[in-house]
């Protein structure tokens, strides 16, 4: 026997979310991580030179404000080490004619930058946040908890003050949205851009409320990063884990989980031990990997079927850099700084993208880009004046040859990504770039098993792929069809980002089937005892 209630596989920031409160609650736990440190897609390294600390993944935590975990400080993360900077701009985007727009923290500077190109889209602006006001309770509440079938989905989206309205807004696609809101052109690729940064087509049915949460959500929370890096979120929470004597293992990587009688017991790693969980087994490898673990045998057919359509989504390719100095992004005025700045020229840019994408060719003819200077903000990650950079790209993961070709191609795409960004700053050149790194969406596989296929967020949030249907129609609630295994993760709902929501949810359905409770976990934030 281990002695471990509960055995936690992954410690990406879901499970150590789900860890903790279940440490809290009094459980024993124990988090084995294939990988030499924790954090999965949230963690830190220093990819390019030492002394840069870079976000090989996840560098803004922005979904995870709207957690209760956060929003009503459950877990007193702030005591523990996690600190978040509210970046001011909030991002600014540069383009080719000169023209910028700038999301700064104050609503009406933000809205001044829209009223240069049309003060009707200024003032759709603000009707935009009036309206995510009115559905964000709703849309929020849906979020934190197991999802629900869609007809009830529906009647309680019929019950918010937008009533029909919000059903219509659910139903179509963002850039449906978009373009019936803002008229500019340069004011529709700016929202488009941030609409597209969960990674959601844009052009699929179900897609409109992203036009208003992810806008909403960056004016209010900002390009939101943790001081020091991604990783001090799994920090944090794997000291409540330890404090409550908990047991995190690395370079674990597991290779089997035991069925008995129709229930999970134990798992076995690659090195060859066992460790026997008590009560559960809480796993967020990733769904299409999970049959290969536990033997198809103990998949009923339904499941197993579900997890062979189950659809990878759209990919990244990122290229970290080790900075001289920082870039200088060109806005209508000046050239200045920004932890985050944004590259999309036009809504038909945009759908070019995505034809490309889905042809999968490599269309670097108008990208749409992400560029990150973390240390604008904090220049704990990286030596005295100097800076970490990152270009994030969305390129397709199958190539006309096979994945196998990024390998040959993957520094010549990079150099004309950044070639194309240098357009948008007055100083950006290779002269300042001292060390760099590339993912392509191959190597973010390679990073990390969770990422199958390239998939940063578990895979597609198709209708087909979302709430009641995430990951399977009928295992949607955490649990699996193997008693006492439960599926959390970017693979469930409501799906990938750092929003920690799968790890919370799962939390409350676990604990509840072991006669405890989140309250339980959360009454008393300093001495929970067994
Ligand atoms: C390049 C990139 C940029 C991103 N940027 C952002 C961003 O800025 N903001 C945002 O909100 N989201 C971003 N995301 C998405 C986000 O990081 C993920 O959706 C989220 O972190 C997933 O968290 P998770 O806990 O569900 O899974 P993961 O973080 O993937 O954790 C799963 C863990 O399980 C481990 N594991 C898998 N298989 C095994 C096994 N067999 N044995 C043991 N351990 C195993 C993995 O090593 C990993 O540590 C980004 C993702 C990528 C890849």
């Amino acid at each position: 026997m281990s002695g471990y209630d509960i055995v936690f596989a992954g410690a990406g920031h879901n499970n150590l979310v789900t860890a903790a409160y279940a440490a809290r609650a009094g459980f024993r736990v124990l988090v084995l991580e294939g990988a030499p440190r924790i954090g999965g897609n949230t963690t830190c390294e220093e990819l390019t030179l030492p002394g840069y600390i870079h976000d090989p993944c996840a560098t803004a935590h922005n979904l995870i404000q709207s957690n209760p975990l956060m929003r009503n400080n459950e877990l007193g993360l702030d005591r523990y080490g996690l600190k978040y900077l509210y970046p001011d701009p909030v991002f600014t985007m540069p383009f080719l004619d000169g023209a910028s727009i700038t999301m700064w923290r104050d609503l009406d500077r933000t809205c001044a930058e829209l009223a240069r190109f049309s003060q009707p889209d200024a003032s759709a602006y603000r009707e935009l946040l009036a309206d995510w006001d009115k559905m964000a309770a709703g849309v929020n509440a849906e979020r934190a908890s197991a999802p629900r079938p869609p007809e009830e989905v529906d009647a309680a989206t019929r019950q918010t003050p937008l009533g029909e309205e919000m059903l219509r807004i659910r139903r179509a696609t963002a850039v449906d949205i978009i373009k019936e809101r803002f008229r500019d052109d340069h004011v529709r690729a700016f929202f488009a851009w941030i609409a597209f940064m969960t990674l959601h087509p844009l052009d699929e049915p179900e897609t409109g409320l992203m036009a208003f949460s992810l806008v909403a959500g960056r004016q209010r929370f900002s390009w939101i990063l943790p001081e020091g890096g991604s990783i001090h979120l799994p920090m944090a929470l794997a000291r409540i884990i330890e404090e409550k004597g908990g047991t995190i293992l690395t370079s674990k990587p597991i290779v089997r989980i035991a069925v008995e009688g129709g229930h999970a017991t134990s798992v076995e790693t690659a090195d060859g031990a066992t460790y026997e969980a008590g009560r559960a087994i809480v796993s967020t490898i990733h769904v299409k990997q999970i049959g290969g673990l536990v033997g198809e045998e103990n998949l009923p057919a339904a499941y197993s079927a579900g997890v062979d359509r189950w659809e990878p989504n759209l990919t990244m390719f990122v290229t970290h850099y080790a900075m001289s100095e920082a870039p200088l992004f060109k806005t209508h005025d000046r050239a200045m700084p920004s932890v985050t700045a944004g590259a999309l020229e036009s809504l038909e840019a945009y759908e070019a993208v995505l034809r490309g994408y889905r042809s999968g060719r490599i269309d670097l003819n108008e990208p749409v880009v992400l560029a990150l200077t973390p240390t604008v903000i904090d220049p704990s990650r990286a030596p005295a004046g100097r800076h970490t950079f990152k270009l994030v790209s969305f390129l397709p993961y199958e190539l006309a040859g096979g994945p196998e070709q990024w390998d040959r191609i993957k520094s010549d795409v990079s150099n004309q990504l950044f070639d194309k960004v240098a357009r948008l700053a007055t100083n950006l050149s290779r002269d300042m770039v001292l060390g760099e790194h590339v993912d392509s969406p191959l190597d973010l596989e390679r990073r990390n098993p969770a990422n199958w296929r390239g998939s940063c967020h578990g895979g597609a949030n198709s209708p087909a792929q979302s709430g009641w249907f995430r990951p399977v129609e009928g295992w949607s609630d955490y649990r699996t069809p193997i008693a006492g295994l439960y599926q959390n993760g970017a693979c469930t709902h409501p799906g990938g980002s750092v929003s920690g929501l799968p790890g919370r949810n799962c939390a409350e359905v676990l604990l509840r089937d072991l006669g405890s409770s989140l309250e339980a976990a959360t009454a008393n934030k300093d001495a929970v005892e067994r």
